[in-house]
């Protein structure tokens, strides 16, 4: 297995061609490294390397792993990439930095209650669901300006971009277009797509920030 620091040169390589490739500077690109169900090792691998941006699905497995290094580096970063339930707002307020999968009013009024209890005001993204999957979590194209405008206007959540996840089976480069252009329409800068298999076409349609795991980590346990 390679090391964390030899993968995230080959990664680094690939994110400055697309960029470059795109007219982007590679500095645009926010890496986010998803350390989901990778050991302690490979985490402190990646700490090492110089990496300080991280995502993780569960919050449960968030505080398992982050916690304690928490204190110890003053510039991590934690994005929360998976389902949040409402019941772990307070958790994930605390813990993370940004929150990449706001997908219903009922979670945005949450969140927005525990950011002003805990004196916190989070970057978050919408998830879309750009394929309109049934068992997809994120908003509908067709409901977006209303749940952005729910977010923005009425619970006074900082909106920082949109985010999706491609189904598995179709050309993951329309869905990126597609999130590319909603956000366009809402006047929303930063786009979080692209994993370890298409991060350099996310890139090319704009991506500002993509969320690799394997191709930093290795292979995941499986749970
Ligand atoms: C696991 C996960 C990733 C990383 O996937 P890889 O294919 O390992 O890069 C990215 N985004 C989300 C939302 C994830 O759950």
């Amino acid at each position: 297995m390679s090391s964390v620091s030899e993968n995230l040169e080959l990664v680094q390589a690939q994110i400055k061609a697309a960029a470059s490739g795109a007219d982007r500077l590679p500095s645009s690109v926010c890496l986010v490294a998803v350390s989901k169900r990778q050991s302690t090792e490979r985490i402190s691998e990646a700490l090492k390397a110089g990496i300080r941006v991280f995502g993780e699905n569960r919050v449960q497995e968030a505080y398992e792993h982050w916690d304690e290094l928490r204190g110890a580096y003053e510039d991590l970063r934690l994005h929360l990439v998976g389902p949040l339930q409402t019941n772990k707002a307070r958790e994930a307020v605390a813990l993370f930095d940004v929150i990449e999968t706001l997908d219903r009013q009922k979670l945005a009024r949450i969140l927005a209650d525990e950011m002003a209890a805990q004196g916190k005001d989070l970057p978050c993204y919408i998830q879309v669901n750009t394929g309109a999957e049934p068992q997809k979590n994120g908003v509908l194209a067709a409901a977006l300006p209303e749940f952005y405008d729910f977010c923005y206007t009425q619970c006074g959540l900082n909106i920082a971009g949109l985010m999706c996840i491609p189904p598995v089976d179709d050309d993951p480069e329309k869905h990126f277009k597609i999130l590319a252009n909603l956000a366009a329409d809402l006047g929303l800068t930063e786009l979080s797509m692209g994993m370890s298999g298409d991060y350099e076409a996310a890139i090319a349609c704009g991506a500002t920030s993509i969320r690799v795991g394997t191709a930093l980590f290795g292979t995941r346990d499986t749970i």
